[in-house]
């Protein structure tokens, strides 16, 4: 009930009652009062019509004979009420409601108001209560002018107030029911108007609450006018254009969002206090973290780097792009490569954005480039400087020398032999790196193949008194390129026969794994300390340089293995003991025999 005229239907409606309620009580009351005086004045105006006929009909004889009273008595009946004729000094000479005897027992009425006006020659009225009969009355009281001459009596009539409100009491009615009748004319009226006034209200609110409940396909129907139909096109054009830009903003957010996700580059955002806003899939991947975890978080605790830390201070103090390296080991080691720019909102920067790139490999390729650099030229300048040397002495006389010359001129040639090895096993290593290097495989029946290859070996392990057995089952085939699994094998038994004090004892055996096939050349070589056992594939690594080259080795031969197997698709590895022979082995794509 208390919240019954909060809303501005019944507020309209309430307003529209009580005005239509006071507009018609006041009409009521006018008009009931203007028929009051109307009919007043037609009693009055009766009554005056009367006297006047009566001082037509009188005589000042009249005045003072008995037939007064009589002519008083019969007006009386005809205008229904008490006539009382009034002489000039106040005695009352006829009464309609008395007979002589009572007319003379009257008290004098000359100080009555309505006497008093009449005997001064005009109409005069009283209204009071009337002490014989204890009523309200009204008195009208005319002067009696006998011939048209002066006034000599007062004619007055007595009419019960009781009687007028009778007399008016059938109007009253009928205007009370005409009242009613207006009164609920209004009310059904008011609430058709409020109705009508409020429905397109009510149509805009339930527009305004699809609209802040984000629906802004929602349109209001337009089937009103004025101003409140203006007020809807109005809403409805801002519904469309709020639309329109949300979908443009949808457009570029998922425009943004595919750019964010799908760059091959890590991108992080972080706020102007450090903390990370986002992380893209690429990111996660590179530093192998979950963006769930690292959302909200101070940057610094989730890549401990100082420096990444400070390129992005930098950036949000010096609102300017900043670029640099970061190398850190948590969550992941390696070295990074950061463009970290600004993040503007308002004209002031908010956070910033930080592009990663793993530069880990790069760095690493280039530290290896270095080496090798460094590797070769060191690797050449001995021979060099051996030849220089041996050149140097024949050239100061050692050539006429018939007895030491031939040494030097030896040595001239076993350097320079030294320096074709190293320089054809280089030339092999790079065209296996080359991006063309390719390897032309076939099926390879092993056995066979490594008879072959060891037949070829034959006059060079001679004089090593080389024992090599080919334990290779029969049958067994790989996908290799001949040529390049040639180079493989004669790397091995030559290491095999090579690093053995004694008489070297060589065995080449194979076996299917799954989905390959292995091949391991075991010797009862000098064996292989287990500290150097895992650099023994890089390129120069010898585990002992003068013994290699003494041998003629270039501390290339297991750099080229790994590189012919891996090219294949496979994989090498050594496994041995310092004095207890080594086994050396590779795998390769399996092929079997039909
Ligand atoms: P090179 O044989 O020309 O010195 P490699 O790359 O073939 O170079 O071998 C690298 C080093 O690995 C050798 O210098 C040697 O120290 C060690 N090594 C290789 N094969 C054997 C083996 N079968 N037994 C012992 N040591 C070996």
């Amino acid at each position: 009930m208390k919240g019954l005229f909060k809303t501005f239907r019944s507020r309209l409606f309430l307003s529209y009652l009580v005005l239509s309620a006071a507009v018609l009580g006041s009409a009521f009351l006018l008009v009931y009062h203007k028929i009051e005086n109307v009919e007043l004045s037609a009693l009055k105006a009766k009554l005056s019509d009367e006297a006047a006929l009566l001082s037509a009909r009188l005589t000042t004889n009249d005045l003072a004979s008995p037939k007064i009273n009589e002519l008083a008595h019969s007006l009386g009946e005809r205008v229904h009420c008490r006539v009382t004729i009034i002489a000039a000094g106040g005695r009352v000479l006829a009464d309609s409601e008395l007979d002589e005897a009572g007319v003379k027992g009257m008290e004098n009425h000359a100080h009555r108001p309505e006497v008093m006006g009449a005997m001064a020659g005009r109409p005069a009225y009283a209204m009071r209560t009337s002490a014989t009969l204890g009523k309200e009355m009204l008195y009208a009281a005319y002067p009696v002018r006998v011939s048209g001459g002066r006034t000599e009596a007062a004619a007055r009539f007595s009419v019960p107030a009781t009687d007028i409100a009778a007399a008016r009491e059938p109007l009253r009615r009928s205007l009370l029911a005409a009242l009613a009748i207006a009164l609920l004319l209004s009310f059904l009226l008011s609430l058709l108007v409020s109705a009508g006034l409020t429905r397109p209200f009510n149509k805009i609110i339930y527009a305004s609450k699809k609209f802040a409940a984000g629906d802004f396909g929602y349109r209001i129907q337009k089937d009103f006018h004025g101003e409140i139909g203006k007020l809807a096109e109005t809403l409805n054009s801002m519904a469309a254009s709020i639309e329109e830009n949300l979908r443009r903003v949808e457009l570029q957010s998922q425009q943004l969002s595919a750019a964010f996700t799908g760059m091959a580059e890590g991108v992080l955002m972080t706020g102007a206090d450090s903390r990370i806003i986002s992380v893209n899939p690429a990111l996660e991947r590179m530093l192998g973290l979950r963006a769930a975890d690292a959302v909200s978080r101070p940057l610094l605790e989730v890549v401990p780097s100082a420096r990444l830390s400070e390129i992005c201070a930098r950036v949000v103090e010096g609102a300017s792009p900043v670029s640099g390296e970061a190398e850190f080991s948590v969550p992941v080691r390696g070295v990074f490569g950061v463009n970290a720019s600004p993040v503007f909102t308002g004209g002031r920067v908010s956070g910033c954005m930080v592009l990663m790139r793993d530069v880990t490999e790069a760095r690493r390729l280039d530290a290896t480039r270095r080496d090798f650099v460094a590797n070769v030229s060191h690797e050449l300048k001995t021979p060099l400087t051996a030849i220089k040397g041996s050149a140097e002495t024949l050239l100061d006389g050692a050539l006429e020398d018939r007895e030491h010359g031939p040494q030097f001129a030896r040595s001239i040639y076993e350097q320079a032999s030294r320096l074709d090895n190293i320089v054809s096993d280089l030339l092999k290593l790079s065209s296996l790196e080359s991006p063309q290097a390719a390897v032309r495989k076939e099926r390879v029946e092993l056995r066979m193949f490594a008879d072959s290859v060891i037949k070829s070996l034959a006059p060079a392990f001679a004089p090593r008194k080389a024992e090599v057995t080919n334990e290779i089952p029969a049958g067994l085939c790989a996908q290799a390129d001949p040529e390049k699994l040639k180079q493989v094998l004669i790397n091995l038994l030559d290491n095999a026969v090579k690093f053995c004090a004694g008489a070297p004892k060589v065995s080449l055996t194979a076996e299917e794994l799954p989905g390959a096939v292995r091949v391991t050349v075991t010797d009862n070589g000098i064996g292989i300390p287990a500290s150097h056992l895992p650099r023994v594939f890089e390129r120069f690594y010898r585990v002992d340089k003068a013994r290699s080259r003494e041998m003629g080795g270039t501390g290339l031969g297991l750099s080229i293995v790994r590189h012919v197997v891996e090219l294949h698709g496979g994989s090498v590895g050594a496994e041995s003991a310092e004095g207890a022979g080594s086994r050396f082995w590779f795998t390769l794509p399996p092929e079997k025999m039909k």
